[in-house]
């Protein structure tokens, strides 16, 4: 297994990429530089999804010090190099499945072939990892959506409520209708990115879209999925809590729906009608 690390974002204004990648470009502290046959790194980055599970880590590094869009290069760095340090596992509001760590970097020494592809190519591969990321993270999201709809469907079949099923009720059945509309659309939408990609045709804007729309259609659908279970949604004796916890972190990680919609806005300022 794997786990890729971006560096945590800063602000600056130089050109030729859009925001993220401008984000990215600027706020890469982490550098790797070139001794003998060797690639030297230092810097740290929290956030590590499956870092103490990984074999290696897909680091992104600033090689060229001066800056600009060819500054950055992504290598191949393995768990067990001497020099990185995997910090305690973040202790997070949902996903218990997968460990998320700080990770640092102290004159990490790896071979100069664990470059992937060529120098100076790291914003490019960041960005299009990115593109596909957002296409996982909404699937992860419509399948969360999904599990929560089911939970809530059946249980609304089985709870009696005054003598009745509470599916009986037309309060419930029109948060299912909108349950099941929602995730049908996102759905929709995640499908014609991935389509795109498979195409070989652009897709940042489509991506962005799913992502955007999926991830906040499931955390409103897990939501609902708790109001049906009353009481019992809160407990963890149902699995929606679990599902409705694990929905929250998919607006944040792979770029935040805030981003997206700059993302998504960028296409749609250069549309001509
Ligand atoms: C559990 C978990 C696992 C993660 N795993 C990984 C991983 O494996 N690899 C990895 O590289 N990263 C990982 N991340 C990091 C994740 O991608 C970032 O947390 C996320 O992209 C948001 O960045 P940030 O935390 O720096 O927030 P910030 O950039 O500080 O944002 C804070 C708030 O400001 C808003 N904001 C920021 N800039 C703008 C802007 N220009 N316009 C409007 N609003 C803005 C944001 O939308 C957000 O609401 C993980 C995070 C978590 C919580």
């Amino acid at each position: 297994m794997a786990a890729a690390r971006l560096q945590r974002p800063a602000q600056t204004g130089q050109s030729g990429v859009d925001r993220t990648g401008r984000r990215l470009q600027g706020g890469v502290r982490t550098k790797a530089e070139k001794d003998g046959r060797e690639w030297v790194i230092n810097g740290a980055k929290m956030w590590c999804t499956n870092a103490s599970i990984a074999e290696y880590i897909i680091t992104l590094v600033r090689t060229d010090p001066a800056g600009g869009s060819r500054s950055l290069s992504m290598i191949i760095v393995p768990t067990d190099t001497p020099g990185l340090t995997i910090g305690p596992a973040e202790k997070k509001m949902g996903l218990h499945g997968s460990p998320t760590h700080a990770v640092t970097y102290e004159d990490v020494r790896v071979p100069l072939d664990n470059l992937v592809g060529e120098e100076g190519k790291g914003l490019q591969q960041t960005l299009a990892t990115l593109d596909g990321g957002r296409i996982s993270i909404g699937a992860i999201s419509v399948g969360l959506a999904q599990a929560a709809f089911e939970y809530a469907t059946n249980y609304a079949r089985e709870r009696q409520a005054f003598g009745h099923p509470i599916a009986d009720l037309q309060a419930i059945q029109w948060m299912l209708a909108n349950m099941v509309t929602q995730i049908e659309a996102a759905r929709t939408l995640l499908y014609k990115s991935a389509w795109l990609k498979e195409q070989g045709r652009p897709y940042t804007m489509e991506a962005a879209m799913a992502k955007m729309f999926a991830t906040e259609m499931a955390e409103k659908v897990c939501r609902d999925a708790i109001q049906v279970h009353g009481g019992y949604g809160y407990s963890r004796e149902y699995p929606v809590e679990r599902l409705y916890r694990d929905a929250r972190l998919m607006t944040i990680g792979e770029g935040t729906s805030e981003i997206h919609r700059l993302v998504i806005a960028r296409h749609v300022l250069k549309m001509e009608f």
